[in-house]
């Protein structure tokens, strides 16, 4: 309570804070372009965001000199001083250097707090370390983090997996990325059939066979991969989201082993089903003996179960990684009925022992067991998705809002608690639309914008997470910097 009490004061304070910096530092008034009225509205917008971008940088920089001092260190022993080198892609001048991330806030090492609605990209989906996590953790510690071996409770964990989503029999992996890989092995091995099929845009991690675009109607493996030996043509076929026709005609060659497919497309801005393409899915993957399978690991934003659960999708892979185990590595896939008796059968037949290609040493340690048994029962609770639905709701009708004031060609869509400003007036369908809609421009300067207005957005098409522990005042303070953002966006419009 009292903890509570002091998240809201401080939270009041660092938006004041907030406040006063951007009119401190705003040095002087950017040079803005003046505006050919046959310009589209997009394309104004996207050269004002632009002219304006060098002032949120600024502001940013100069709030953050410990975080740039590390990031221009040369005697590190890191690359460039990151971890991981796709942390300089996010839309920011250099990373903040985190101090702390707790609940729905994230304090760097020079001291600004910000809302976190990014959530380590749905990693912390629940909130930065909730409490029935951090007992596990600290159980698991002095039981023993890792063994190959079951720990006591991996019966539990099986049985809840199985009550949870809408399939029988589980397996335990580390990451989403090694859950894709390991179910479509399973999905060729039990199926005998070498292709899989995915939807132009998709992203489900570091797997080969899924880095990959269609372009002109060839499936080709992404220009920007590097070390790539695999030929995408070998492996994939890529079609367009929502696109029936071409569906059917892809899984009319019966090379195919499984749809991978995410239910709602989110890693391309957000793409939501047509309706009747679930139905046509799951009908033409039957009729031609294709697996389904589904991979959660942002969807299940959707509710309790993920969207398969809610939607009645029935699966017969389904994949579901980043926030399982509350922040920690830990993924599962679980198979039907059938599947895991072919797979069981597939094992058994194998032409020698060994290597099965399935699996990684640490994967259903006792570490991640008691991190998955405490998100089941205590963390990714009915109660948990009521508040995220209700501030995601509170969200999307006040950034829709604030787009009509503003009179933007934009609309917001939403899975659940999951939320994204589109830079189009009507929802896309496919990959292709998606990619017409983008503004790279736009993007990095409302992420920019509203990083120094104090909320965190995902460095990805500014995705907003919203957590059990993010506030009804975080969720309105975000759409009032966002009409504030806008508001900047529009000055100079006739
Ligand atoms: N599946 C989907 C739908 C994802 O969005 C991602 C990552 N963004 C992954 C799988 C891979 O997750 P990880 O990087 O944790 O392996």
């Amino acid at each position: 309570m009292a903890q509570g009490w002091l998240a809201h004061r401080m939270y009041f304070i660092h938006v004041i804070y907030n406040r006063l910096a951007t009119r401190v530092y705003r040095i002087e008034a950017p040079m803005l372009p003046s505006f050919s009225p046959s310009q589209s509205l997009n394309t104004r917008i996207a050269a004002r965001a632009a002219a304006l971008l060098p002032n949120e940088t600024q502001l940013y920089c100069s709030r953050r000199p410990r975080s740039q001092a590390a990031h221009e260190r040369s005697n590190g022993g890191l690359i460039d001083n990151v971890p991981l080198h796709w942390m300089l892609d996010w839309p920011m001048p250099m990373p903040l250097v985190v101090e702390r991330a707790s609940g729905a806030t994230l304090s760097d090492i020079d001291g600004n707090h910000v809302v976190d609605l990014c959530l380590g990209d749905t990693g912390a989906m629940f909130g930065h370390g909730p409490a029935p996590i951090i007992r596990a953790l600290a159980g698991a510690a002095e039981h023993g983090l890792t063994t190959m071996l079951p720990s006591s409770d991996a019966e539990v964990v099986g049985q809840l997996l199985s009550q949870r989503f809408p399939l029988p029999h589980w397996q335990i992996a580390s990451t989403a990325s090694d859950a894709n890989r390991f179910a479509i092995r399973v999905a060729r091995a039990v199926t005998r059939r070498r292709k899989i099929l995915v939807f132009d845009g998709c992203y489900h991690g570091a797997v080969d066979e899924t880095l990959v675009d269609l372009i002109d109607g060839r499936t080709v493996s992404r220009k920007s991969l590097l070390g790539q030996v695999i030929d995408a043509e070998q492996t994939t076929v890529a079609v367009p989201f929502n696109d029936e026709a071409a569906l059917r005609a892809a899984l009319a060659t019966r090379e195919i082993a499984c749809v991978l497919a995410e239910p709602v497309m989110t890693n391309c801005g957000m793409i939501l089903p047509q309706p009747g393409f679930h139905t046509a899915l799951r009908q033409l993957t039957r009729a031609t003996e294709t697996l389904l399978l589904i991979d959660e690991t942002h969807t299940i934003s959707t509710g309790l179960g993920g969207y398969s659960t809610i939607h009645r999708l029935e699966p017969d892979i389904f994949v579901l990684g980043k926030p399982v185990g509350g922040g920690v590595p830990v993924s599962i896939w679980g198979l039907s009925k059938d599947v895991a008796c072919r797979f069981a059968i597939a094992l058994r037949l194998r032409k020698s022992h060994g290597h099965s290609g399935i699996g990684t040493t640490l994967s259903g340690s006792a570490l991640q067991l008691a991190c998955l048994r405490a998100c089941l029962e205590e963390v990714m609770t009915p109660a948990a998705y009521a508040t995220m639905q209700a501030g995601a709701e509170r969200i999307e009708s006040g950034l829709t809002a604030a787009i009509k004031a503003a009179g933007f060609p934009w609309h917001v869509s939403r899975v659940g608690a999951r939320i994204e400003v589109v830079f189009s007036q009507r929802p896309v369908r496919d990959a292709a639309e998606a990619r017409a809609a983008a503004s790279p421009a736009i993007e990095s300067f409302l992420h920019l914008a509203l990083l120094n207005r104090g909320f965190l957005l995902a460095p990805f098409h500014n995705m907003v997470l919203v957590s059990p522990v993010t506030s009804a005042e975080q969720c309105d303070g975000l759409v009032v910097a966002y009409g504030e953002v806008l508001q900047q966006l529009t000055e100079g419009e006739p």
